[in-house]
């Protein structure tokens, strides 16, 4: 599984980072820094899905 951010959607809601924070990590203006394609590691899947969810722009994907 991979999660990937639309950086030209993402508004720095942060809200995928309280899901998880050490897998939607932001850069130091708020904005999602997982580029595309993160590899989803290993009991990570519900907290990307959760986290691809709460986005309240749907700038998240998984794949
Ligand atoms: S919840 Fe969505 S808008 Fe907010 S930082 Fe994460 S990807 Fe960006």
């Amino acid at each position: 599984m991979r999660v990937s951010v639309d950086n030209q959607v993402c508004e720095a809601h942060g809200q995928c980072n309280t899901v998880d924070p050490d897998l939607f990590t932001l850069d130091d203006d708020g904005y999602s820094d997982i580029g595309v394609g993160k590899e989803v590691p290993p009991g990570k899947e519900v907290a990307a899905e959760q986290g691809v969810d709460v986005c309240p722009v749907q700038a998240l994907r998984l794949e």
